[in-house]
């Protein structure tokens, strides 16, 4: 009802609906020559009551009904389609869009932006067959075509069809002149992805070069390509992949640093795992390679040295996930009350740490505890990054 109905809701429509009451007025008035050109027929003001009282399949009816579809007023058709839509009322929106379109007088540019209209409404109500058809309609009839290929795009990503998306992405590039290449780049990884997961390595490894040579700052595709090979036991393919994302991205580099320390133990070449370690903390003093090479003092030296080595880096960077592993490494060389205040505080850090997220969207702010190359909020591909600060990387 109209009382619980907030009134910037309903007064776009009342707006329309008055607009409209004009134009059937004049139109009228002109008609029969009368002398007010503001004359409102009835079915206008019986119209707009239902509009005030939420009944708004009965105002469309009676709105639609009294105003014949025609050059002067299908705008005003679309328009109020248009705000159907916004409002979630998809159903109403295709009723009147396609009221539009059944005209057979309408111009045909006229019928392409009901058309256009259509196929949104089609989109919002989860119907994208539909959609697609009515956007690949109005691409071969080179109308809308900006438009209706950014929303073919989203419905291939929408239903993971990567080859059409790629299609898609290419001629829009080539509508827009704006580049899609990073986008492409994800289509070309998720196929290699899908082929990797069914056994298909060669065939993964082509996508990933199709992706790199789209975009040769693409980060996932280099990580892929060092997975993919450090499957296959090419450790020295996979050692170049994974160095490959410290050009492109120096941020995601805490996302390999562990596969890549495991290549060179597998190719036995702990001399590269120590100096690359050590490249790494002097130009980025990330969290991650300060615990690895804590790691490594560990497994070469003492607990006690890994401890120090810890605490001097902490000064510097500090770092929950750092004061984490501190209190880990200490536990094994403290007793007693020391021993027991170590407990009492590993169990707060543990605490810390749990629900925090560790990976955060550039471009809306999502936080996530897992890494998404596509944010599920915003959509947007390459925008998700590892968490940086004291909480953090
Ligand atoms: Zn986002």
């Amino acid at each position: 009802m109209i009382d619980n109905t907030p009134l910037f809701i309903v007064l776009p429509f009342v707006l329309l609906a008055f607009m409209l009451g004009i134009f059937i007025g004049r139109r009228k008035s002109e008609n029969k020559s009368a002398p007010s050109p503001y004359t409102l027929s009835s079915d206008y003001f019986k119209g707009l009551n239902y509009l005030l009282n939420e009944q708004t399949d009965k105002a469309i009816d009676v709105f639609v009904g009294m105003l014949e579809v025609g050059e002067e007023t299908v705008d005003t058709h679309i328009s109020l389609g248009n705000l159907y839509r916004q409002r979630g009322e998809v159903e109403q929106a295709i009723k009147i869009h396609q009221n539009v379109i059944a005209k057979p007088s309408l111009s045909l540019s006229k019928r392409n932006d009901a058309l256009y209209e259509l196929a949104r409404d089609f989109m919002n109500a989860g119907l994208l067959d539909r959609a697609e058809n009515l956007f690949h309609e109005l691409i071969q009839k080179q109308s809308h075509v900006p438009s209706a290929l950014k929303f073919l795009l989203s419905i291939y990503q929408q239903e993971h069809d990567w080859e059409n998306s790629i299609l898609i992405a290419k001629k829009l590039e080539a509508a827009t002149n704006i580049s899609c290449s990073q986008q492409v780049a994800h289509f070309y990884c998720e196929l290699a992805l899908i082929n990797y997961k069914s056994g298909h390595s060669t065939a993964a490894l082509k996508q990933v070069k199709k992706a790199l040579g789209t975009d040769k700052q693409s980060v996932r595709a280099s990580i892929l390509e060092g997975e993919i090979n450090q499957n296959l036991g090419n450790c020295k393919a996979a050692t170049r992949a994974y160095r490959r994302v410290e050009q492109q991205d120096p941020l995601m580099i805490s996302e390999v640093l562990e596969s890549l320390l495991q290549c060179y133990k597998e190719l036995n070449n702990t001399k590269e795992i120590k100096t690359y370690l050590e490249h790494v903390l002097n130009k980025y003093a990330g969290i991650t390679s300060i615990l690895l090479y804590a790691q490594q003092i560990q497994q070469t030296s003492n607990d006690k040295s890994a401890a120090l080595f810890i605490v001097n880096s902490l000064r510097k960077k500090p770092s929950i996930r750092g004061l984490n592993t501190l209190i880990d490494i200490s536990l094994d060389f403290t007793k007693g009350t020391a021993h027991d205040n170590l407990l009492i505080l590993q169990e707060i850090t543990n605490k810390l740490l749990e629900n925090k997220p560790v990976y955060h969207c550039t471009q809306c702010g999502f936080n996530s505890k897992t890494m998404y190359w596509h944010c599920p909020s915003c959509k947007s591909w390459s925008s998700i990054k590892p968490i940086q600060g004291i909480e953090g990387e």
